[in-house]
């Protein structure tokens, strides 16, 4: 009530915050994203805060070039061995899980509970499958020794040729 409707042929306007994706506003999630790495042990330096931008702002799944490249926009600067270690020491802090899609592809995943993938091996995509989309039915019997650590299914699809 009251609201004016955009004519049409007008809807395509960028609005302000609409992008979402892009790691601009940094400034804004810095406070959290320090926050979340203290909390995980991990003590604070400028690489590692530029690269929890680019991976644990939101849900993800990044190659570990994909972020090397997305950190360079923040930070030109930064090494891919600077990269590397630090995706090293997320995994072990456990702010971060690393997926084995194919022999030829691994991704960071910032989301860390259970859950399982979509994995495209036409366009190379991953995307995480609702909660109860895919339920393994079942745990093995283990040895006593062991404890199971956790259960991820990738399901496989390509595109139709049709
Ligand atoms: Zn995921």
């Amino acid at each position: 009530m009251g609201q004016t409707t955009p004519p049409p042929g007008h809807s395509d306007h960028p609005k302000a915050g609409a992008v979402g994706t892009s790691p601009r506003h940094p400034a804004a999630t810095d406070a959290a994203l320090g926050d979340r790495l203290r909390r995980a042990g991990v003590s604070l330096t400028l690489q590692r805060l530029v690269i929890a931008q680019v991976l644990l702002a939101r849900p993800v799944h990044l190659t570990a070039d994909q972020v090397w490249s997305l950190a360079r926009e923040l930070m030109p600067e930064i090494s891919r061995a600077t990269v590397y270690n630090t995706l090293d020491l997320f995994e072990r802090s456990n702010l971060l899980r690393r997926l084995i899609v194919d022999t030829e592809k691994v991704v960071f995943d910032s989301n860390v509970s259970p859950h399982h993938h979509l994995y495209d091996i036409t366009t190379g995509e991953v995307a995480d499958l609702a909660p109860g989309e895919v339920k393994v039915v079942g745990t093995p019997v283990l040895p006593p020794n062991l404890e199971l650590a956790d259960i991820d299914v990738v399901v496989r699809v390509r595109r139709r040729d049709s």
